[in-house]
C-alpha cells in the first residue's frame, strides 16, 4: 500500500532524485486543499535552486549510460509502468478527484489517456528510425541517425496532472534522454503517485526525477546549463516567459499557453446533439480545459431553438463532489480561481451580455466550502465582450448569432488564440471551408471536444503555443532527438 493516501491527513508532498525521495528544501511552500471541502490535504514545499541542481546533475549522470542502452532495454520499464497504472488507475483517480475537484469519470478518462502516451512510447523502436540509403554517392552509403541529447524538463498545469507529465516522460526516457518533472504546485498528489508507480516500474536511478515548486524552481530550471530542453504546458503569459527564458540560454523550447476556444453550428446540424456536446465542451472538468469550446457562434435562422436546447441541458447538470457519481460538474481548483470565474460573469453582465442561466448560487449540500460553480450561460455575446476574448476556465458558455459559416470562420479567425474549434453540420462543404479556413490547431467536425490521441501531436496555434514541435506522437521524437548523417565508404582492399 502507497503511504501517499492521504485522505483524511496532511501530508508533506516528496522530490524523488536519484532513485531517492528527498524533501524540497526551499524557504516557500503552498497547501494544497480539497477543492470540494476547502480541507487541507497537502503541504507542498517548494524547491530551490540547489534541489534543482541536484536533480539536473543526477539526470546528467544517467544520462551516460541510459542513453546507450539498447532501446528495448529502455522501453521495458514503460511496459510495467503501464501495467502499473492500469492497476493503480482507481486509486490514483480518487486521489485525483480528491486534489483537483474533477469527476470520478473525468479522472478516469484522463489518466486513460496518460497510459495511452505511455502506450506510444513503447513504439519508440520502430517510430524512432530514420532513413538510410545505398549508393547515396559511388561506393558510398549514406544515413540519418538519431540520437538523445541530455537532461529534459517538463512543467505541467493544474488541469490535468495524471495526463500532461504523460505526454512528455514516456517519449523523453525512450529516446534514451534523463528526465525532470516540475507538476503544478495546486494538485501535486497525482504526480508524486506517478513516481512511486515510476520508481517501482524499474527506471535506472536518475532516469527520472520530480521537484516540485513554484516560479523560482521553474526558472533555476530554465536557466540551468545542464538542461537540454523544456516542455511547458500552462497559461500563455508564463508560456511565453517559459520559451523566452529558455532559449535565452540555446534550449529546445516547445510552451502551450492558454485558450479561447469556438463552436459554429448550421441551420443543417443537429441540433439537440449539438447542444448536448457544446455543454459537455464548456462544463466538462467545470471548464477547465484548455480544449473548452466555450463560445458557440450560431447560424441565425437556429439560434433560437439552439439556445433553447443549450439552456435546458446546461440546467440539468448536477454539481457536486467528484466522487459522487452523480455529479457532471465537479469543484474549481481555488476559492482564488472561483472568485475570478464570478468576476468574469459580473463582467458579462456589465457588457451586456444576456445572463440566461445563473450559475453562480448554486449549493451543493454537505459541502458548503466547495469551489462550486453551476453552468452559466449567456446569449448575445459579441466579439468585444470580455468573456468573447478571455480564456474564463470554467463552467461559462456564450452564445451568438452569425449570419454563416464563413462569418463564423473570421470571428475564431480573429483570436488571438488558436487552441481548438469545433464545428457542427450536415453539410460537407461547410465541413472542408472550417478545414480549409480556421486558422485552429486542434479542429474537430461534429465532435464536441477535439482532443488528438497521443499517435497524432497535440496542436496549437498562435498565443496558444510557442514553438515548432508539439506535444505527443512523432513531434515527440524529433523533441528528444537530434539527427545525425553517418556517410560511409569501405574501398576493396
Ligand atoms: P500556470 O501558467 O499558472 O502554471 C503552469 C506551470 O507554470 C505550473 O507548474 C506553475 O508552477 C508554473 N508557473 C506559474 N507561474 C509561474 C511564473 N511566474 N514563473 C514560472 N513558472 C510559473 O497554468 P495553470 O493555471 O496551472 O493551468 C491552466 C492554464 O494552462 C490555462 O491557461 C490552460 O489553457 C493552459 N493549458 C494549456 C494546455 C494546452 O495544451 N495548450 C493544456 C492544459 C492547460
Amino acid at each position: 500500500m502507497s503511504d501517499v493516501d492521504t485522505r483524511g491527513r496532511t501530508h508533506v508532498v516528496r522530490n524523488y532524485v536519484g532513485g531517492e525521495w528527498t524533501t524540497p528544501d526551499g524557504d516557500e511552500h503552498l497547501i494544497s486543499k480539497n477543492p470540494a471541502t476547502d480541507e487541507p490535504i497537502a503541504r507542498v514545499p517548494f524547491s530551490s535552486p540547489t534541489d534543482v541542481d541536484a536533480a539536473v546533475r543526477r539526470g546528467a549522470e544517467a544520462f551516460e549510460s541510459w542513453s546507450s542502452r539498447p532501446v528495448e532495454e529502455r522501453i521495458q520499464p514503460l511496459f510495467r509502468l503501464k501495467t502499473l497504472l492500469e492497476t493503480h488507475q482507481d486509486d490514483l483517480a480518487e486521489t485525483l478527484v480528491e486534489d483537483h475537484g474533477k469527476t470520478l469519470a473525468e479522472a478516469r478518462g484522463e489518466l486513460r489517456r496518460g497510459i495511452e502516451n505511455v502506450e506510444v512510447a513503447c513504439g519508440i523502436p520502430s517510430m524512432s528510425q530514420s532513413g538510410t540509403l545505398l549508393n547515396a554517392a559511388p561506393g558510398i552509403d549514406e544515413s540519418a541517425v538519431r540520437k538523445p541529447l541530455g537532461v529534459f524538463t517538463a512543467i505541467t498545469p493544474f488541469n490535468f496532472p495524471g495526463m500532461i507529465p504523460l505526454w512528455f516522460l514516456p517519449y523523453a526516457v525512450a529516446t534514451g534522454n534523463a528526465f525532470v518533472l516540475k507538476p503544478s504546485e495546486q494538485d501535486p498528489l497525482v504526480p508524486e503517485r506517478l513516481f512511486e508507480l515510476i520508481d517501482e516500474a524499474g527506471f535506472p536511478d536518475g532516469v527520472v526525477q520530480l521537484v516540485n515548486g513554484g516560479p523560482e524552481t521553474v526558472n533555476a530550471l530554465l536557466d540551468h546549463d545542464g538542461v537540454e530542453g523544456v516542455s511547458f504546458v500552462g497559461s500563455t503569459p508564463i508560456a511565453k516567459h517559459v520559451y523566452e527564458r529558455a532559449a535565452a540560454s540555446g534550449k529546445r523550447v516547445q510552451a502551450q499557453g492558454g485558450a479561447k476556444n469556438h463552436i459554429v453550428v448550421t441551420e443543417t446540424a443537429d441540433l439537440s446533439f449539438a447542444a448536448e456536446k457544446t455543454v459537455s465542451s464548456a462544463c466538462a472538468c467545470a471548464g477547465e480545459r484548455c480544449l473548452a469550446n466555450d463560445v458557440a457562434l450560431v447560424e441565425a435562422s437556429v439560434y433560437d431553438a439552439f439556445v433553447d436546447r443549450v439552456v435546458e441541458t446546461a440546467a440539468e447538470q448536477t454539481v457536486g463532489d467528484g466522487l459522487d457519481p452523480e455529479t457532471d460538474v465537479g469543484a474549481l481548483i481555488s476559492a482564488d480561481h472561483e472568485a475570478a470565474v464570478r468576476e468574469y460573469i459580473r463582467t458579462g453582465i456589465e457588457e451586456g451580455a444576456e445572463l440566461l442561466l445563473d450559475g453562480r448560487d448554486v449549493s451543493v449540500d454537505g459541502y458548503e466550502n466547495g469551489n462550486f460553480l453551476g453552468p452559466t450561460v449567456f446569449g448575445g455575446v459579441t466579439a468585444e465582450m470580455e468573456i468573447a476574448r478571455e480564456e474564463v476556465f470554467g463552467p461559462v458558455l456564450g452564445l451568438a448569432p452569425v449570419a454563416d459559416v464563413e462569418a463564423a470562420i473570421d470571428r475564431l479567425n480573429e483570436s488571438r488564440f488558436g487552441n481548438a474549434a469545433s464545428l457542427f453540420t450536415g453539410r460537407g462543404a461547410d465541413a472542408r471551408r472550417f478545414r480549409h479556413d480556421a486558422a485552429i490547431g486542434n479542429l474537430g467536425v461534429n465532435v464536441g471536444t477535439a482532443a488528438p490521441m497521443p499517435f497524432f501531436h497535440f496542436g496549437g496555434w498562435k498565443e496558444s503555443f510557442f514553438g515548432d514541435l508539439h506535444a505527443q506522437g512523432e513531434d515527440m521524437i524529433d523533441f528528444y532527438t537530434d539527427k545525425a548523417i553517418y556517410i560511409e565508404r569501405w574501398p576493396d582492399q
